[in-house]
């Protein structure tokens, strides 16, 4: 057997640090158009395999800031909620239109142009968040930008 690089391991990490990783690994793409927003809660470390939910976090950050044609705003927030640990990352981009919010954790599913998008950055980040035994939401109006609110539990095991 061999271990794949991104199997990673299990660790204890600290959600708001992983976030501050992620954005450093696409500084370049946002830099020029995204602003950043934070407003991180007081998050204890939980159980989770970090490189896999650095993926999640570079995904969602990657494709608000393509979803954004000019100048926008990413906004990042998280928080304790009894046992759950809430990430909300949300932007002022053109939001996703109604029929295809069921779609957009398919795999394949995009809206991009042939060589830019793959549509399997979502449907990997839903099988990650699954397999943290997490939940991810998402909340979009036409012309009011995209919202994702993810969910892991404080406590977890086996993962
Ligand atoms: P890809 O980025 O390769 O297209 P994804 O699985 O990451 O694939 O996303 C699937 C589709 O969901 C995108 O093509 C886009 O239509 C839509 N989408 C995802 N995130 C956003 C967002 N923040 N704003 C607008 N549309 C989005
Ligand atoms: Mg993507």
């Amino acid at each position: 057997t061999f271990a794949r690089m991104e199997d990673g391991h299990q660790a204890i990490a600290q959600l708001n640090e992983l976030i501050e990783t992620s954005l450093r690994v696409i500084n370049n793409e946002l830099k020029y158009k995204v602003t950043v927003h934070r407003d991180y809660g007081d998050l204890p470390e939980i159980p989770c395999r970090p490189d896999r939910l650095n993926q999640v976090f570079v995904n969602l950050l990657v494709n608000a800031a393509q979803a954004i044609e000019d100048q926008g705003d990413i906004w990042i927030t998280t928080g304790l909620d009894e046992d759950q640990v809430m990430i909300q990352i949300s932007d002022n981009g053109p939001g996703i239109p109604p029929e295809h919010q069921s779609r957009i954790f398919d795999p394949f599913f995009t809206t991009k142009d042939v060589g830019k998008g793959t549509g399997l950055g979502l449907s990997i980040v839903w099988d990650i968040i699954r397999s943290h035994r997490g939940t991810i939401v998402l909340e979009s109006a036409p012309g009011q930008g995209a919202s994702f609110t993810i969910s892991l539990p404080v406590h977890n095991e086996g993962l």
